[in-house]
């Protein structure tokens, strides 16, 4: 499988971590941002299954959102990618796997 890093924003005032493009820094209100790369490797820290999508998510139930706690420090947001029919539960591995159509980063579930 292609290795994928995590595209990431870096305040360098004091080290906030985000994937948003925000004008100050919501932990420092600076405006020191550097653009980093994450290896984008961590654990679930929580989840929950999508069995009832609206709009253009409707046709791909079920899926998974998941709470992501990376290596790196940052916690977000992801889908997690279980096409590899990995068992899916807290702390499982996972790895940044690409963004979907709305920018949302996928996860693939290691172990
Ligand atoms: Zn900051």
């Amino acid at each position: 499988m292609e290795s994928q890093e995590l595209n990431c924003k870096k305040c360098n005032s004091c080290g906030f971590l985000t994937l948003s493009a925000h004008y100050k820094c919501p932990q420092c209100s600076q405006n020191n941002w550097i653009d980093i790369k994450l290896k984008g490797e961590g654990i679930i820290y929580s989840y929950s299954k999508i069995n009832v999508g609206f709009g253009r998510m409707s046709t791909k139930t079920p899926y998974y959102l998941a709470m992501i706690q990376l290596d790196e420090g940052l916690n977000l947001l992801a889908y997690i990618d279980f096409s590899f029919n990995k068992k899916i539960q807290i702390n499982s591995k996972v790895k940044f796997h690409t963004r979907s159509e709305d920018n949302y980063p996928i996860f693939n579930v290691l172990e």
